[in-house]
């Protein structure tokens, strides 16, 4: 891993990172590339994915696997919990305390030293119980 402070900001990396502050959606790198293609007609579906690579790689952003579906990007680096819908897919922030005495009991049962915990709810989201009603 290298140290964030190191990373050189390219004029389109800075630009990636701007865009992905202003949204909760945690989007995928896809969703990144149709907003920024908007502003930089020039950059390209690999350029936008291998710089959110390089950023959660050096720990500016974070990136969530969630079930099995495209890896998606978070500008909150923060341990907070995240909620999919399992018709349409999006992913939301659950705004609750993180459980950090999970870690405690996970390293007492394992031995390992916990750097870290992620937490997924799997749910419906209200808009899609609203259409299924
Ligand atoms: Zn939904
Ligand atoms: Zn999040």
């Amino acid at each position: 891993m290298i140290a964030g402070s190191k990373l050189r900001m390219t004029k389109q990396r800075q630009l990636i990172l701007e865009e992905l502050r202003k949204v909760t959606s945690h989007p995928t790198a896809d969703d990144m590339y149709q907003v920024l293609r908007k502003k930089m007609p020039k950059i390209s579906l690999g350029t936008v994915y291998r710089n959110l690579e390089i950023l959660s790689d050096t720990g500016i952003i974070q990136k969530i696997d969630v079930g099995g579906t495209q890896k998606r990007f978070d500008a909150d680096i923060s341990t907070h919990y995240h909620i999919r819908c399992t018709i349409c897919g999006r992913v939301a922030d659950v705004h609750m305390e993180p459980h950090m005495e999970l870690e405690a009991e996970a390293q007492k049962l394992t031995d390992y030293e916990i750097l870290h915990h992620r937490v997924e709810y799997i749910g419906i989201c209200p808009e899609c119980r609203k259409k299924q009603s």
